[in-house]
C-alpha cells in the first residue's frame, strides 16, 4: 500500500485529551493535533502538550501541533431571561452600552462596533442564522430591522461581512495564549480573523521577538481576507481554509469556489493548505458519516489540499477514532485512484516568465516521477523550503523528506507527501545513500529496484536553493 499522502489535522478536547486516546489517534492516522484554547485552558493545553510529546517519543511518529488563537469574535452580550425573540420587519437597536438585553435591545461586546457598520451593511448572528440590516449609526448605537428572524440567546457570534475591520485580529487574550504556547514548543500558530497581510506579519513579528519559530497558518475566513488572498498567502508559512466563519461571511453557494481559488493560490506560492470545517459533523453524533460528508473528504484530496481538518469531530464527538480511520480509508482510495489517472504536469501551468533555477528543479524532479516512474522523491532540507516546493505540483508519489533537525521535522506534518526522517548529520548525504536506502526498506517505502529521484539544494540551508537533481535506483 502506497503510503497516505494527505495529511490528517485533529483537533483536541474533552473527548480526546487522555494520553490514551491521543495514542489512539496517532496511530490512527493523525499527522497534526490542534489545540483550541476555547477547548481548555493553560494547565489542560500544558497536559495534552505534554502527552502529545511523549507519544511521538513512544511509536516514533513525527507529530505537529498547532496553536490556533481565538481572535477577536464578536459577539452579543447577555440578555434578560436569557434571550429575546426577533420578528421579521422588527426595528431593532445595537449598541455597545453597558447593561442587560432586552426586547428590540442587542448589546455588542465590541467596542469599534458602531465605527465599523455602515447603514446598509447586514449584520449576521449567531452563525449566521439570523441577519438584521443596519439602517443609521447614531454614536454607539446602530438602528437595524430585522430580516431573518428567530431566538437569539446570550454571547452568541455576530459577523459583518461588509466591514472593513481595522483593528488588529491579535487580542490581549491571544498574545497571553501564544506567549504560553511558544514557551511550550508549539510548531504552528493558526491567526483567527485575518484580513490582510500586516496582520500575519504583525503575528510573525511578535513570535521571533520571542524567540519563537513556529510557522504561521493564516485561517481565510473573511470576505476582506478573500479579497486580499494573494498578499496573505505570500505573508503565511500555511494556510486553513475556515469554513465556518466563511460561510457566514458569504454565500454558502460561494464557498467551494472559494475553497478551490485559495488552494491555487496556494500552489502557486507552495504553501501548504488545510480545508477546515464539518468534514465529518455528523460523526459528533453518529458512527457512519454521511455519503456528501465522504464526497467532500475525497473531493479536497483530489484538490490536492495538504491537510484535512477535524474540529468538533474528534474535540467532543462520540466517534473520535473512527472519524480519523474515516478520513485515512477515503484519501487512500481516492490518491489511489489519482495516481491510476496521473496527469502529465502542464509546463503552462507551472511558469509565467522564465522560472529561476529552484522552480526548474522542482517541476523537473515532478516530470521525471511521471516520465521514469519513479516511486518516490528523496530530498534533503534544513528550511523546509525544498520540500514545500517539490510537493507544491502535487506529486502522486511521498516525499522522503531527511533532515537533521527535529523541529523542522515536525513541521514537515503538514506538508502534504511529506514523510520526514532525522538523519545526523545532512551535508554528506550523496555519499550515504547506501545507509538511507536500507532505512526506506526497512520502513517499506521503496524496495529493491525502484527508481527515485533525489532532489536537494547545495550548499544546504539557503532558501529558495533547490538546484540538485539525480535519479538512482535502490540497490
Ligand atoms: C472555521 O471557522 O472554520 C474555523 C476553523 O475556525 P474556528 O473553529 O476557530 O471557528
Amino acid at each position: 500500500m502506497n503510503p497516505r499522502l494527505t495529511k490528517i489535522i485533529a483537533t483536541l478536547g474533552p473527548a480526546s485529551g487522555n494520553k490514551n486516546q491521543i495514542r489512539g489517534l496517532a496511530r490512527a492516522g493523525v499527522n497534526v493535533f490542534r489545540l483550541n484554547l476555547s477547548h481548555g485552558d493553560h494547565s489542560v493545553v500544558r497536559r495534552w502538550i505534554k502527552f502529545i510529546r511523549e507519544v511521538e517519543a513512544e511509536t516514533g511518529i513525527f507529530l505537529g501541533i498547532l496553536l490556533d488563537l481565538q481572535g477577536p469574535k464578536i459577539r452579543v452580550g447577555k440578555f434578560e431571561g436569557g434571550s429575546i425573540l426577533l420578528h421579521k420587519g422588527q426595528k431593532v437597536v445595537l449598541s455597545t452600552d453597558r447593561g442587560m438585553g432586552r426586547d428590540g435591545w442587542i448589546p455588542v461586546q465590541y467596542a469599534h462596533f458602531p465605527k465599523e457598520v455602515k447603514p446598509g451593511d447586514p449584520v449576521f448572528l449567531d452563525d449566521g442564522k439570523l441577519c438584521v440590516r443596519a439602517n443609521r449609526v447614531i454614536a454607539n448605537r446602530v438602528e437595524a430591522q430585522v430580516e431573518v428572524g428567530g431566538r437569539l440567546s446570550n454571547f452568541k457570534g455576530l459577523n459583518l461581512p461588509d466591514a472593513l475591520i481595522q483593528t488588529s485580529p491579535l487580542t490581549r487574550k491571544d498574545r497571553a495564549d501564544l506567549k504560553f504556547g511558544l514557551h511550550e514548543g508549539v510548531d504552528f500558530v493558526a491567526l483567527s480573523f485575518v484580513g490582510m497581510a500586516r496582520d500575519v506579519l504583525q503575528l510573525r513579528r511578535l513570535i521571533r521577538s520571542q524567540g519563537g519559530d513556529a510557522e504561521v497558518v493564516a485561517k481565510i475566513e473573511r470576505k476582506q481576507a478573500v479579497q486580499n488572498l494573494d498578499e496573505i498567502v505570500e505573508a503565511s508559512d500555511a494556510v486553513m481554509v475556515a469554513r465556518g466563519d466563511l460561510g457566514i461571511e458569504m454565500p454558502l453557494s460561494d464557498v467551494p469556489v472559494v475553497q478551490l481559488k485559495i488552494l491555487q493560490a496556494c500552489a502557486k506560492h507552495a504553501k501548504p493548505v488545510i480545508v477546515a470545517t464539518q468534514m465529518l459533523e455528523t460523526m459528533i453524533e453518529n458512527s457512519r458519516p454521511t455519503r456528501a460528508e465522504i464526497s467532500d473528504i475525497s473531493n479536497s484530496v483530489s484538490d490536492c489540499a495538504d491537510a484535512i481538518m477535524l474540529s468538533g469531530e474528534t474535540a467532543v464527538g462520540k466517534h473520535p477514532r473512527a472519524a480519523v480511520s474515516v478520513m485515512v480509508e477515503t484519501a487512500l482510495k481516492t490518491e489511489e485512484f489519482q495516481r491510476e489517472n496521473q496527469r502529465i504536469l502542464p509546463w503552462s501551468w507551472f511558469f509565467k516568465d522564465q522560472p529561476p533555477v529552484h522552480l526548474g528543479i522542482t517541476y523537473s524532479a515532478n516530470r521525471l516521477v511521471e516520465l521514469l516512474g519513479a516511486k518516490a522523491i528523496m530530498l534533503f532540507t534544513l528550511t523546509g523550503g525544498t520540500a514545500r516546493m517539490v510537493s507544491s505540483p502535487h506529486p502522486m508519489v511521498p516525499l522522503l523528506a531527511f533532515t537533521s533537525c527535529r523541529k523542522r521535522a515536525r513541521k514537515l506534518t503538514l506538508v502534504r507527501g511529506a514523510v520526514p526522517f532525522m538523519v545526523e548529520e545532512s551535508k554528506n548525504f550523496l555519499e550515504n545513500l547506501g545507509e538511507l536506502f536500507r532505512l526506506l526498506k526497512k520502513n517499506r517505502l521503496v524496495k529493491k529496484g525502484d527508481r527515485v529521484v533525489i532532489t536537494t539544494g547545495l550548499p544546504m540551508g539557503i532558501p529558495q536553493w533547490t538546484n540538485v537533481i539525480r535519479v538512482e535506483r535502490v540497490p
